[in-house]
Formats: structure tokens, sequence, C-alpha cells
């Protein structure tokens, strides 16, 4: 089975440090083909990690690694893109729950992540939640604006903002991180099956729940396989991540 997770981190969480060996090995176990990774020590903005720990995720696991750029808005003022790194970044990602009011339509960071992701023609990833800076209607007009941009809302939070900006927007995604499995396939039942991605926001659910990660993952995508036809269920683990990411 072939399978890609948009949504995965490694890095330094609270108290828990996910090490490169240690995703790799995870992802390993689970036999995941591709993944989209970002490095949570953008949270605590210490740059050289984040290089340190994207390349050595690359060095245990090659092309198997969509690379994440997680913007934050003192990369933008200090011009530090991390664009010189010899690093293929294959998504963009923003943080509005940590940088609120940076981001939206009037956001004054916002010109520089859509100018790179039109440069790169990636898409970019938005933490999208239940707090109002990171709901997903405050980006609709951002996302309406730029209809020639992807954009990945993860966590699908709230869902029907969510889904109403998967009717309004057809360059929106969801990503499944956190998202119940009765809420993704609640998507795939309104049709939207080629806009849903299959993203776990792994290692972090081990600080949720504490829970072991593959035994977490394994039920999740076993429960969904079994909740939706399989066309429905090869768009969201593979197909639609493999032609967004390209
Ligand atoms: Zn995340």
């Amino acid at each position: 089975m072939k399978l890609i997770d948009a949504h995965v981190h490694v890095g330094p969480f609270f108290d828990n440090y996910y090490s490169p060996l240690f995703v790799h090995q995870l992802m390993s176990s689970m036999k995941i083909s591709q993944y989209a990774i970002s490095s949570t020590s953008t949270c605590e903005e210490n740059y050289s990690a984040v290089i340190s720990e994207i390349k050595e995720i690359i060095k245990l696991d090659g092309d198997k690694i969509l690379p994440t750029l997680w913007i934050t808005p003192n990369m933008i003022d200090n011009r530090m893109y991390m664009l010189n790194e010899d690093i293929n970044w294959r998504c963009l990602k923003i943080h509005p729950g940590l940088h609120p009011n940076c981001w939206d339509l009037k956001g004054k960071y916002s010109p520089k992540v859509l100018e790179l992701s039109r440069e790169f023609q990636i898409p970019i990833l938005i933490h999208t939640g239940d707090e109002i800076e990171c709901n997903p209607n405050t980006f609709l007009e951002l996302i309406n604006y730029n209809f020639d941009v992807n954009f990945i809302l993860a966590h699908g939070r709230p869902l029907q903002q969510a889904i109403n900006a998967l009717e309004r927007c057809p360059n929106v995604y969801l990503d499944s991180a956190f998202m119940p499995v009765n809420q993704m396939v609640q998507c795939i039942n309104l049709g939207y099956s080629e806009r849903l991605l299959w993203g776990t926001d792994m290692c972090i659910p081990g600080y949720y729940y504490n829970v072991n990660l593959k035994k977490y993952y394994v039920k999740k995508i076993k429960s969904f396989r079994n909740q939706v036809d399989g066309y429905s269920f090869e768009r969201v683990t593979y197909h639609n991540a493999k032609s967004l990411f390209g």
C-alpha cells in the first residue's frame, strides 16, 4: 500500500523531543511511502536546529521526505528563508496561533509567503483551529483572492468552517491531523474525497494522548479504511498529496 502523510513534525514539543531517528524509525515501521515534515524547533526560533533536523531526516529517508518550510514573521523580517540551504522545500507552513494577525488578507507577512509559494509552486499549510485567529473563516478572503495558490487547512477545524472553505474555494484542501474519523467520512460523503489529505501531526499525538504512536496511527487508518470506498481511501491517503506536492 502506498501512503503519503501530509503533516509530520520532527523536533521538540514541550518536554518531549522527537528526534529525526525516532521519526524515521516510526515512519519506516509503518512503511509510509512519503511524508511532509516540518521542524517544531521553528516555534523556539532555533533555526540552526530546524536546518540540522530537516537535513538529518533527509539523510535517513531520502526521497521519502517532502520538506516543509515553516515560516515565521522573524524569518521574513530578517530575510532568513533558508532557501540557500540545499533543501528542496515542497510545502510552506504558517501558524496563526503562534503569530496572530500576520497571515490573513491584510496581514503584513502574507505577501512574502504567497510569493514563495508561487516561486516554488508549492502549497501553503495553514494551522487552523478553534481559536478565532486560526479559524478557516479568517483566511477565506486570502484564499479567494489567491486562487492560483493551493492552501491546506490543517486539522479541518472547526469542521463547518472547513467544509464551507472547501465549498467556496477550489484551491483548498484539508488535512486529517487530529480529525476524528467520522468527520473525515463526513467530508467524503459530501463529495470531497479529492480535497482531503491524510495527515497525522506525528509525533504530537504522543504528547496529547500519551499513546503508542504506531498503534494510534494504524488504528486510525484502519478505521478510516473500513468506513470509506476504495477510491476515496486511495485519493486521501496517496493521490491527492502526490498531485499537490509533486
Ligand atoms: Zn502540525
